[in-house]
């Protein structure tokens, strides 16, 4: 068929589709966690003293006792075998955003031939995958390629169902033969273990006695968009790049802004209902689902969890949703910018710490002028976000959450945060001296008796922000929506740390010359709103005026790159503050310079490849086609002596010039050599990603050109327009 058809083709099936078979969804109760070995499974099978000690482990961040191992790992074998499971596997997240496992059978043959099923301690605790193909950013040549994975007690084993059986899965960690991290997982746990004992710490000096250990918690919302797999099918770009590299824009996008929380598509409901259903028996609390700003985007958002949990089930929540979507004819695209012209996708990362007996330390109750615990935490992350502004940049920075980031739509490259008129209000008057009160919530009359008065929160929502305060939270905005939360949550919880350990050195300092502990405190965060304030920002983020004034005024940097941005983990002061808080050593740190480096420019160059050869074989030929309709045409209106159609022809022929033009130049500018990473990087965002664009310009126009019935690739309108 040619591509033409295969479009057509397209449109067909999903015309004629049969709605997918639609069971109700089943009770809460009798999902909730089935397919997880939960704290209670745990408790019913294991002897007491075992589960005391692992409980101890999960619920305070006591070391593991290994001795307990094997008798964990019968229990859980046997309630896997119960889930029908033959297989496990050590599931790790890679220095790329996916998540990689390795599956063993239970299988142990015997000497008579006979086979049992076997899963020692030794094996749930310590596994070895070949780990050379993994990124590993130089700290592993292939011949010393060893790479260890670790049983992570703290976030729960669980049991996938596929098509192809059921797997016992456990979550690890990922570590090379040297000991080094290899994975997303190591350093967020050291960094939970960081921020909670310089949160302790800090507690203790503000006098409390009794402090449960600290922890991170994170509930991230997830955006995407579903198109019909038919026509992901016939879209390389789709396939391969999980984006649109040609495409015009249709008359109808999203300019109407009726899509946003506009009902959900029948067919989109039933998969949403089958997502959950999965996530739900994961024990995963997905919690919110609604349409996106754009057609075709829809997000949906678990309730918070632990930041390590969290982390992991946004791993397999990307997993489940992609899974789902095919079952449902749809490919679920995580890619941040699938669509030009339209709004991409994000991945709000909600943070906040908290404890057992403090509660949530990012809370500032109905007076926050008087909360001195919560203006010390706050205070803390203001001037962490600052100082480290570029490094938050840096953690975000890929080659797809590049074409969101300072764009009209997503938060701006510029890292700044959102406190709201509240909360402005009383850091002002910190800086200016005496804090005497602070704006009420009031309260919001509808004016109509029937409806409820409710108290009205005291700071509006600032969607423009890619650092928001949200009421008891933070909430970084400017994650991609294809990202492991892991990195983003590293950095913020490091960043605490480091302001905490700070505050409580300056804090010490002080009592000991004998300064009142209320007044200390009211110093510390005066000369942090002097030092630091200049991150504080309320506009609007997408103004020019704001882009002008925080490089200018405010000595912020706006690293619109990746190619910028990340050279930043090489900078002294981010090795030193990773090594302070012993969440990364310079070799860990430099081999995610290396990884994330290398990821950019590979990722680049396959789509321009990509872009070379779709312009080639794919829209080069369509327009050749039409210009002989059209020639023909001519030719034969000629004869009958009429003049006409020959301006078509010399406008679609030029635009074919143009593009085919700008697709050699391209293939020019692949095979260029480059002495550094940081020179290569530039390239690919200064010469290689114009060119792409270049051709896409031409290609774009000249879809506007060639007759519809010769077009080869499916159209925005169809891809965003038909369930
Ligand atoms: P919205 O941002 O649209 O108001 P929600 O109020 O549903 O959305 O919250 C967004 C996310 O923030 C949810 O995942 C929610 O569980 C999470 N969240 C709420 N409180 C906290 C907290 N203390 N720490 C981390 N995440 C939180
Ligand atoms: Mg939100």
């Amino acid at each position: 068929m040619s591509g033409n058809e295969l479009r057509a083709q397209a449109i067909a099936n999903i015309t004629n589709r049969q709605p997918a078979a639609h069971t109700p969804p089943g009770k809460l109760e009798d999902l909730w966690a089935k397919d997880v070995f939960t704290l209670g499974k745990m408790q019913e099978c294991l002897p007491k003293s075992v589960f005391k000690s692992l409980h101890k482990t999960i619920k305070t961040g006591a070391p593991l006792d290994v001795s307990v191992a094997d008798v964990v790992a019968v229990a859980m074998k046997d309630w896997a075998i119960s889930k029908g499971a033959l297989y496990y596997s050590h599931v790790f997240y890679p220095l790329t955003n996916a998540t990689a496992e390795k599956h063993d059978g239970f299988i142990s043959v015997q000497s008579d031939g006979s086979v049992i099923s076997e899963f020692s301690g030794k094996v749930l605790v310590q596994g070895e995958p070949d780990g050379s193909s993994f990124p590993n950013g130089g700290i592993r040549s292939t011949f010393e390629a060893r790479g260890y994975t670790a049983w992570d007690v703290t976030s729960p084993a669980f049991v996938m169902e596929t098509d192809n059986g059921v797997t016992l899965c456990i979550p690890t960690v990922f570590v090379s033969w040297t000991g080094e991290a290899l994975d997303k997982k190591t350093p967020l746990l050291r960094s939970n273990a960081a921020m909670g004992k310089a949160a302790s710490r800090m507690l203790k000096l503000l006098g409390h006695d009794d402090v449960a250990p600290v922890n991170s918690s994170c509930g991230a919302e997830q955006e995407y968009f579903l198109v019909d797999a038919n026509f992901a099918s016939v879209r390389p770009d789709l396939l391969l790049a999980g984006r649109t590299l040609f495409g015009k824009s249709p008359a109808k996008g999203q300019q109407f802004d009726d899509h946003y929380f506009g009902a959900i598509p029948e067919r989109v409901q039933i998969f949403m209902q089958d997502v959950e259903e999965k996530l739900y028996r994961l024990g995963i609390p997905a919690k919110t689902r609604h349409n996106e700003v754009a057609p075709g985007q829809f997000e949906i958002a678990p309730f918070f969890e632990s930041a390590n949990v969290a982390s992991d089930h946004q791993q397999l929540m990307m997993t489940v949703l992609r899974n789902t979507a095919k079952k449902h004819g749809f490919v679920c695209l995580l890619h941040e910018k699938p669509f030009a012209g339209i709004n991409g996708s994000g991945k709000h990362v909600n943070w906040s710490v908290s404890n057992a007996t403090q509660g949530n330390l990012l809370d500032p109750g109905d007076t926050p002028h008087a909360n001195a615990q919560f203006l010390v935490f706050c205070g803390a992350v203001i001037r962490g976000v600052h100082k480290y502004g570029p490094l938050l940049r840096a953690v975000i920075a890929t080659a797809s959450n590049d074409h969101r980031l300072g764009a009209n739509e997503a938060p701006p490259a510029i890292i700044s945060i959102y406190l709201g008129s509240q909360l402005q209000d009383v850091f002002d008057q910190i800086a200016q001296g005496e804090v005497t009160g602070c704006q009420a919530k009031g309260e919001m009359n509808l004016g109509v008796d029937t409806l409820p008065v409710f108290p009205k929160d005291a700071g509006d929502r600032n969607r423009t922000s890619p650092f928001a305060f949200t009421g008891n939270r933070f909430e970084f905005r400017a994650v991609g929506s294809g990202q492991s939360v892991a990195g983003p949550l590293v950095a913020m919880n490091t960043i605490l740390a480091d302001s905490l350990d700070w505050m409580a050195d300056q804090l010490e300092a002080k009592l000991r010359d004998g300064v009142e502990l209320n007044v200390a405190i009211h110093d510390i965060l005066r000369d942090i709103i002097c030092d630091h304030g200049a991150v504080v920002f309320n506009g609007n983020g997408y103004s020019s005026e704001w882009h002008e004034m925080a490089v200018n005024q405010r000595g912020l940097l706006n690293l619109r790159t990746t190619a910028d941005a990340l050279p930043v983990l090489r900078e002294q002061y981010i090795e030193d503050l990773f090594t302070k808080e012993k969440v990364l050593t310079p070799v860990e740190l430099g081999s995610r310079f290396e990884a994330y480096s290398e990821q950019y420019i590979q990722s680049i160059e396959v789509e321009a490849k990509l872009v070379v050869s779709m312009a080639k074989t794919i829209i080069y030929p369509a327009a050749m086609r039409y210009m002989a309709e059209l020639a023909n045409a001519i030719d034969d209106l000629g004869d009958i002596g009429i003049e006409f159609g020959k301006d078509s022809v010399v406008t679609v022929a030029e635009l074919t010039k143009a593009m085919m033009a700008s697709v050699s130049n391209l293939e020019d500018m692949l095979t260029k050599h480059f002495m550094s990473i940081e020179e290569h990087m530039q390239f690919c965002a200064k010469t290689i990603r114009p060119l792409m664009d270049e051709v896409r310009d031409s290609a774009d126009a000249l879809e506007g050109e060639v007759a519809d019935d010769l077009w080869p690739l499916p159209t925005y309108q169809e891809m965003l327009f038909i369930k």
